[in-house]
């Protein structure tokens, strides 16, 4: 059981203050949707989480297990189980998706045998062109292809907990169902806790969120249950935040 821990988190990105307190906590096995506009600070959580450059915690906690995650470099944080899939899969030129994952289950002390089949297994599962395994990291994919690949890279370095932002944007309907599905089964299968970030509801048809939380102007200023992205789905934003 693991337990992520986000304490009256304030961050700016670059110069700017963008979170003004923001309090979560999520739990192996439990999906925790963050909703909210363009420009709510979604992603400056999802930075703030993991140590992205350019980001800075000005006030407030962000612990897994009781361990303090933001004295940490991101690669620490990573090796102590979290995961970001970022809205943008970054493209590594010249590294391999297999050759990739050599290194980071190397580095966490995973058990390399049948690599090779286990990577085929999930590229298969994932819906994912096995020759793409070979290809540079996201190099000339398409917006499917990334987020296929990202998954597969989730379902492989196996994390306690991963922060998914905007999973739902760049890809078509059935890479989204295909994505969302294999995140589902992680949280039953291996009890992964699910922080889905997402301007739209309709990831939740096959990643069931146990909790809802409307992100605005940097604060959560709602939370419930599913029944709460059905009230925005009806009332807007706008219910929200006047
Ligand atoms: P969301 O993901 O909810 O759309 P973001 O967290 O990306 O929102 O952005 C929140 C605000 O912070 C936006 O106004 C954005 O322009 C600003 N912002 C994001 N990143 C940076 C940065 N590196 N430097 C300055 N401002 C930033
Ligand atoms: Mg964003």
């Amino acid at each position: 059981m693991s337990v992520l821990s986000i304490r009256d988190l304030h961050a700016k990105a670059g110069d700017t203050q963008i979170l003004n307190g923001i309090n979560l906590t999520v739990r192996s096995g439990e999906v925790h949707a963050v909703m909210g506009p363009n420009g709510a600070g979604k992603s400056t959580l999802s930075a703030a989480i993991m140590g992205k450059p350019g980001y800075t915690i000005t006030q407030g906690s962000v612990t897994l297990d009781d361990v303090d995650m933001v004295s940490l470099p991101t690669w620490k944080r990573a090796l102590a189980g979290l995961h970001l899939v970022m809205q943008y899969p970054t493209e590594i030129p010249g590294v391999g998706i297999d050759e990739l994952l050599n290194e980071a289950l190397a580095e966490r002390g995973s058990n390399q045998a049948q690599l090779a089949e286990r990577i085929g297994a999930e590229a298969a599962r994932i819906g994912l062109d096995e020759a793409l395994i070979h290809r540079a990291v996201n190099v000339d994919f398409s917006g499917g292809e990334k987020k296929r690949n990202e998954t597969l890279q989730l379902a492989m370095l196996d994390p306690r907990i991963v922060v998914l932002d905007e999973l739902d944007s760049g890809l078509d309907i059935d890479a989204l169902r295909d994505c969302a599905r294999r995140v589902e089964d992680l949280t039953n299968e291996r009890k992964l806790g699910v922080l889905v970030i997402t301007h739209y509801s309709r990831i939740f048809a096959d990643l069931k969120p146990n909790f809802v939380h409307i992100l605005a102007k940097g604060r959560i200023v709602a939370s419930g249950g599913p029944e709460l992205a059905d009230q925005l789905e009806r009332d807007g934003y706008d219910a929200f935040t006047a």
